[in-house]
């Protein structure tokens, strides 16, 4: 069987923008291309070294109907729940939160030497877990396993699967409908790396630092990749780069989105207003 690879089908910059209280946000994934990127919704990249541009966090604000994924490069992330949950997401850890049918959180960024640097990906949730009840993967940097290939590059196996050669590396995180593949890679300057993705996932590639050649086109930092159909894809680099590869099983469903509400119909995203206005999201 010859492997068809994926090609870099579409680019999109990344938007600057604004969120919670003053936090300066890079965001990809953006409303009007929901059904494009099934199952993902969202993926926010904040980095800065000035605290101006991210003390303010996310104060108390609820979500339902999806999960949202925190990874932190640098610095860290203090959660805190309407159930007394509260953790605090360092370096290179992950916190997978399904929302389901209600939280209600703060996310408060912490500095460390002025350095915040992480993500948020949100994923859609199918329509039966919708109202599930919440929880949370939360891994330390040194329980996601990381995979350092003869050529020098590096993959972080956050959720997913990574194979190379005979051998299979699994992700952190495990349970989740969407079967989500997400990996961080590193690939030092004239570097290639050959990853499967299969064919029926929704697969894009984020750059967070240098750039990228995927068969013969570039993706460039803070630019998001949508690969096309196919189960490999082929990543290059000239400089050294820094990328996450997401894929996922998109849920081919109706989405209905109200800001962190993400249901099925527009009735379910008035009733989640309703719910939250009189308190009875959570
Ligand atoms: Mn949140």
């Amino acid at each position: 069987m010859t492997a068809q690879y994926r090609q870099l089908q579409a680019v999109h910059d990344s938007q600057a923008v604004t969120d919670g209280d003053g936090v300066k946000i890079q965001r990809s994934v953006t409303r009007g291309r929901l059904q494009t990127f099934d199952p993902f919704l969202l993926l926010d990249e904040f980095r800065s070294d000035d605290a101006a541009d991210y003390i303010g966090g996310f104060p108390e604000h609820p979500h339902r109907g999806f999960q949202t994924v925190t990874y932190m490069l640098e610095g860290r992330m203090r959660h805190r729940d309407h159930m007394g949950n509260e953790g605090v997401i360092s370096a290179g850890g992950v916190q997978w939160m399904s929302a389901g049918r209600g939280v209600l959180h703060s996310e408060m960024p912490e500095q460390d030497q002025g350095l915040l640097h992480g993500f948020q990906l949100w994923i859609n949730l199918p329509a039966n877990e919708k109202m599930s009840e919440p929880n949370y993967q939360d891994f330390p940097a040194d329980q996601i396993p990381v995979v350092s290939l003869a050529n020098g590059a590096t993959v972080k196996v956050i959720a997913g699967e990574f194979k190379h050669g005979a051998q299979r590396t699994r992700g952190a995180v495990v349970g989740v409908s969407t079967k989500p593949d997400y990996l961080d890679i590193h690939l030092p300057g004239q570097t290639s790396i050959d990853i499967e993705v299969e064919g029926d996932k929704t697969a894009v590639v984020y750059v967070y630092e240098g750039s990228v050649d995927i068969g013969g086109r570039s993706l460039d930092s803070q630019q998001m990749g949508q690969l096309g159909n196919g189960d490999r894809v082929q990543i290059q680099s000239s400089n050294a780069a820094r990328f996450l590869l997401l894929a996922g099983q998109p849920l081919n469903e109706p989405i209905a989105n109200w800001g962190p509400f993400v249901m099925n119909t527009q009735a379910q995203i008035e009733q989640a207003i309703e719910d939250y206005r009189h308190g009875r999201l959570v």
